[in-house]
Parts: structure tokens; C-alpha cells; sequence
């Protein structure tokens, strides 16, 4: 039976841990060929190999999302060893909690060069990558719920997700000539490393409680949600941002 994603080529950066390294495993059982893209090699590595267990097809490729020179080589790796991408999950991020006021230069340009300007980059050199070939795509940023709403000592994170919503609405009317869709998705809080210290404390433990589903999500959740943009069922849908969030952002108070 063909399968959804069959032989589409699929780059997904942030691959080495958590949501990243799901999906490029989700896709891969889709059909997809999986570039999986970050800075530690050796995770990636591990993860092609649970990749060929069920023959899947994964590539490892160095990448640091803040090096320009990185990404366009990365880019280009992709194209020579795979083929044309038609799907980028745009998805490399990290956090960091300080209150706003003690936060310094180097502290806003990990978060904000990571989470906004690497994704932009990445973003802008698939988009030219897809318009070479002549075959659009679909590219998947990793937005957040605090892309819309702000809680205490995350500013830097909210500040760079929101930019990650608006640069997907601006992308996705640019591109849309190009038959490129740009979407998003905002979820609330996965399970992983990013937050794994974070809800073992008693302020973490009272935050679930707050979420109408009581329990946080697992990467599994967010499945659903990259099959639809990844593939063909969301060929109309662009500029869109999905909120995958277990009703968190639902509650007033
Ligand atoms: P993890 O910390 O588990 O994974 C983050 C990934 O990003 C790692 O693979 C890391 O790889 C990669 N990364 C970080 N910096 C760079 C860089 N400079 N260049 C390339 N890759 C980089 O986090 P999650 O899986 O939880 O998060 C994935 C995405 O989902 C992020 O964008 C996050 O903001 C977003 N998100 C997460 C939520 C959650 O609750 N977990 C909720 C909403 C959004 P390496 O260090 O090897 O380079």
C-alpha cells in the first residue's frame, strides 16, 4: 500500500531530542526519506539507525540553525544525497527562564537567534532550495502557545515565538505564488527534555493541574497535526496556526 509520505523528502531540524526526533521517526513511517538535522551528530546518528530498524530512510546532517554558513551547506547536503525537500519541519528551538530585567545581550541572542532568526534561515534557504527545483512544499514552523500569551520569566521565548507566527503569515502570502504553504503549529506544553526539570517542581506540578486535560502532551499528540500540514489533505491551507494544547490556552484564569 502506498503510504502517505511516500519518497517525499522530509528536513527536520532540532532531530537529535524530543519533538524533532519523533517527528522525524513519524515521518519516516509515513514514507518520507528524513534528513535529521542538529548540532549533536552523534544522537542523530542513533536515531537513523532506529530509523533503518523498520527500513525507513534517514540522512544525519550537521547543523547549527545560528550559523548561516551551516545551514546553506546542510541545504545543500540534502539536495545532493536525497533529492528535492517538499517538507521542512522547522522545529530547532530551545528555552531559556530568567526574569526580564537580568536578561543580557548574549541571553536575547540564544533565544531569539535561535527560536526566530535560525528558523528564518532555515526557512528562507528551503524556500529558495523549493523554487529552484520548481516543486513548492510545505514548510511546518514550531511556533508555541506563548507565541500568543506570555507567562512570567519566559520573555525572550514568547518574544521569538510570536515572531515565529508572524513570520509564517508573512512567508505564507510571499510564497504562496511558489506553491510553498507555510503553517504552524502552537503547541501547549510536550513532555521533553526542553521542560523536563521544570515540571518536577511543585510549580511545574500546579501548572498541569491548570490545563483542562490535567496532564501534559506527549510528542505523539502533535502527530496528527504534522501529518495534515506535511501532506496533500492541507494542499488549501497556508498561513495557518494550529494550537495543539489540551485546552491550556481555553482557561481565563
Ligand atoms: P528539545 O530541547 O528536546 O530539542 C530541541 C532541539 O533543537 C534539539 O534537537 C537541539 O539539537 C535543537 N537545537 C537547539 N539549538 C540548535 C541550533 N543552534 N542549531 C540546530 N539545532 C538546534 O526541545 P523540544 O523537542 O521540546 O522542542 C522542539 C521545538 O518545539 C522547539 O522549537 C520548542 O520551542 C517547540 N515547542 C516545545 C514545547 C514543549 O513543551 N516541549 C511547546 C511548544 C513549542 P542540538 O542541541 O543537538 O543542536
Amino acid at each position: 500500500m502506498t503510504q502517505p509520505l511516500q519518497d517525499r523528502v522530509a528536513l527536520v531540524t532540532g532531530a537529535s531530542s524530543g519533538i524533532g526526533r519523533h517527528f522525524a521517526v513519524t515521518l519516516a513511517k509515513a514514507g518520507a526519506k528524513v534528513a535529521v538535522a542538529a548540532r549533536r551528530t552523534d544522537r542523530l546518528e542513533s536515531l537513523v539507525a532506529e530509523i533503518a530498524a523498520f527500513d525507513g530512510h534517514a540522512l544525519p546532517v550537521p547543523l547549527d540553525v545560528t550559523d548561516p554558513d551551516s545551514v546553506a551547506e546542510a541545504v545543500r547536503v540534502v539536495e545532493v544525497e536525497l533529492g528535492a525537500i517538499g517538507v521542512l519541519v522547522n522545529n530547532a528551538g530551545l528555552v531559556q527562564a530568567k526574569p526580564a530585567l537580568e536578561i543580557d545581550e548574549a541571553d536575547w541572542e540564544l533565544v531569539v537567534g535561535t527560536n526566530l532568526t535560525g528558523a528564518w534561515r532555515v526557512a528562507r534557504e528551503v524556500a529558495r532550495h523549493m523554487t529552484r527545483m520548481g516543486h513548492g512544499g510545505s514548510i511546518i514552523n514550531m511556533a508555541s502557545i506563548l507565541g500568543e500569551g506570555v507567562t512570567n520569566q519566559l520573555s525572550s521565548y514568547a518574544i521569538s515565538k510570536a515572531g515565529v507566527v508572524q513570520m509564517t503569515r508573512a512567508l505564507a502570502l510571499e510564497l504562496a505564488r511558489y506553491n510553498i504553504r507555510v503553517n504552524a503549529m502552537a503547541p501547549g506544553y510536550i513532555a521533553t527534555e526542553l521542560n523536563r526539570d521544570y515540571f518536577e517542581t511543585d510549580a511545574g506540578k500546579a501548572l498541569i493541574r491548570k490545563i483542562p486535560q490535567r496532564r501534559l502532551g506527549q510528542p505523539e499528540d502533535l502527530d496528527g497535526t504534522l501529518l495534515l500540514l506535511a501532506g496533500d489533505g492541507s494542499a488549501f491551507m497556508t498561513g495557518s496556526v494550529i494550537t495543539v494544547d489540551g485546552g491550556h490556552t481555553l482557561a481565563i484564569a
